[in-house]
């Protein structure tokens, strides 16, 4: 597969690290608010990125953590009157609904800032020892100078950042030995929250838990880092520089970045006014119109968010599911064996699958893979007819829904209409069991049997089939 390399600014061929394996970080959202469907981009972006490499074979390690300590949390708090604790725990479960109904899988590991300052102190201190950073007053900062390769993530030129950095210094921050040098650790202020460290009681800086969390749970070289393309500088520079000052390897092989979401064809912002977060858009729509909207484009161009193509990516997603709805509807009551014509017909729908991969072989062009998912629907509404035989109904209606759910798009409505109502009945039973109301618990599992649905008391919990 060919990935863009924001390091290298050229497709690569992805290379993993170890085979099989990938191991990405992607920075996921600092947690004092409902989410934005500016922050739902990446979110979906990676996620999709993540389900098409796990398609293709591969074991990914996704680690996206939350930002849980924030001036913009001690802000809120404050405003609130209650705990910085208690406003990121509040929207990181807030957070983590809005995922879910975009269907984004949860991280293998969503680590959160506060959990491991220790590991972030560790970092410092060896950054410290080895003459990278500097404390002024209980304030750590990083010497930028110190490192010969600071600017090769964002290809900036970084004597004109100096100079235009330097009224940054007069204004506040003339401790600094460099208008580019950056916070790694920060005195405690009234009211915020704390932790004892080497340097006095204080919090970290922003870049340094993204470092310490990717190499606690991915190691010292991961394979790739993501995230919005805002971050490259100064957020990934900063952890480049951190990462490999302190390990003395390359930090991560590949970086990915998406573009930015505007709306109207403006920047989304609270002064405009024209701010929305993902819970009022699934308010209105489906987020699945969501998902494939943010699709519909290459993850790395600006996307543009507007009434009109919510509406068109609304009518597309029904368009899919129209026609694996009447797919449905023409397996109940076809009849018959597979002809060899209809044999010969499959072997057609491979060059759908085939148009697919190749569009996200190429730096995971979804909106070309979903043009090769719109001609198969067109090619099932006319070959999937109630004259065909069930297989080959199925087949057709396998292959929408497997290249969809690539995507992690939700298709099959009906399917999972019915999941719902199963997984309630066995929820129900398992309640009854726990009240020693055996006859309802029997009653319940019989009822799911009728109806095609085998239980299986397992150690890990209830499973089930259709039979
Ligand atoms: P934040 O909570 O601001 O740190 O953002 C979390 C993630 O959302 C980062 O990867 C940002 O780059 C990304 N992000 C924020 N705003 C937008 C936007 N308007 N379009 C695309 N990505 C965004
Ligand atoms: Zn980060």
């Amino acid at each position: 597969m060919k990935i863009y390399n924001t390091l290298t600014r050229k497709k690569e061929d992805f290379v993993p690290i170890e085979e099989g394996k990938v191991r990405m970080y992607v920075c996921g959202p600092t947690v004092y608010n409902l989410i934005h469907i500016g922050n739902a981009r990446p979110m979906i972006v990676f996620d999709t990125f993540r389900r098409y490499m796990t398609y293709k074979g591969y074991d990914v390690n996704y680690v996206s953590n939350f930002t849980d300590v924030d001036d913009k949390i001690i802000a809120k708090a404050n405003e609130e009157g209650v705990s910085s604790e208690e406003i990121s725990e509040r929207y990181i479960a807030e957070c983590r609904k809005d995922m879910a109904d975009m269907n984004v899988m949860p991280a293998t590991t969503h680590p959160q800032a506060t959990k491991e300052i220790g590991g972030m102190i560790k970092l410092i201190r060896k950054l410290e020892e080895d003459g990278y950073a500097y404390n002024v007053d209980g304030t750590v900062y990083f010497r930028t100078r110190r490192d010969e390769q600071y600017g090769k993530l964002s290809h900036k030129n970084l004597d004109d950042l100096r100079s235009g950095n330097r009224e940054l210094k007069v204004t506040g921050e003339e401790q600094k030995e460099d208008p580019l040098d950056f916070v790694l650790w920060k005195p405690k202020k009234e009211g915020e929250p704390f932790w004892n460290s080497p340097w006095g009681q204080g919090r970290p800086g922003w870049h340094t838990e993204c470092s310490v969390m990717a190499k606690k749970y991915l190691g010292d070289t991961i394979d790739i880092h993501a995230g919005g393309e805002d971050l490259i500088f100064p957020h990934h520079e900063n952890e480049i520089a951190q990462s490999e000052c302190a390990n003395g390897v390359i930090f991560a092989n590949y970086w990915m970045h998406n573009g930015f979401l505007r709306i109207d064809n403006e920047k989304m912002s609270k002064s405009l006014g024209n701010f929305k977060t993902v819970r009022e858009i699934g308010q209105i729509y489906d987020l699945q119109v969501l998902r494939l909207f943010m699709l519909s484009a290459h993850y790395r161009s600006p996307v543009n968010f507007s009434a009109e193509i919510m509406e068109s990516s609304a009518n597309a997603l029904e368009r899919i599911r129209t026609a694996v709805s009447s797919l449905n509807y023409n397996i109940q009551h076809a009849s018959g064996e597979l002809t060899e014509a209809e044999q010969a017909r499959l072997e057609e729908i491979k060059a759908f699958r085939s148009q697919f991969e190749t569009a996200m072989e190429d730096d995971l062009n979804t909106a070309d893979a979903l043009s090769a998912v719109f001609e198969l629907v067109k090619f099932a509404n006319v070959e999937g007819k109630e004259t065909a035989s069930p297989a080959f109904l199925q087949a057709l209606k396998d292959e929408i829904v497997t290249l969809c759910g690539i995507l992690g798009l939700i298709v099959d409505v009906q399917e999972e209409e019915l999941d719902e109502e199963i997984e309630k009945l066995i929820a129900e039973r398992q309640a009854a069991r726990k009240a020693k109301d055996f006859a309802r618990a029997d009653e319940i599992r019989d009822e799911l049997l009728a109806r095609g649905i085998e239980l299986k008391d397992t150690r890990e919990g209830v499973k089930w089939k259709r039979v």
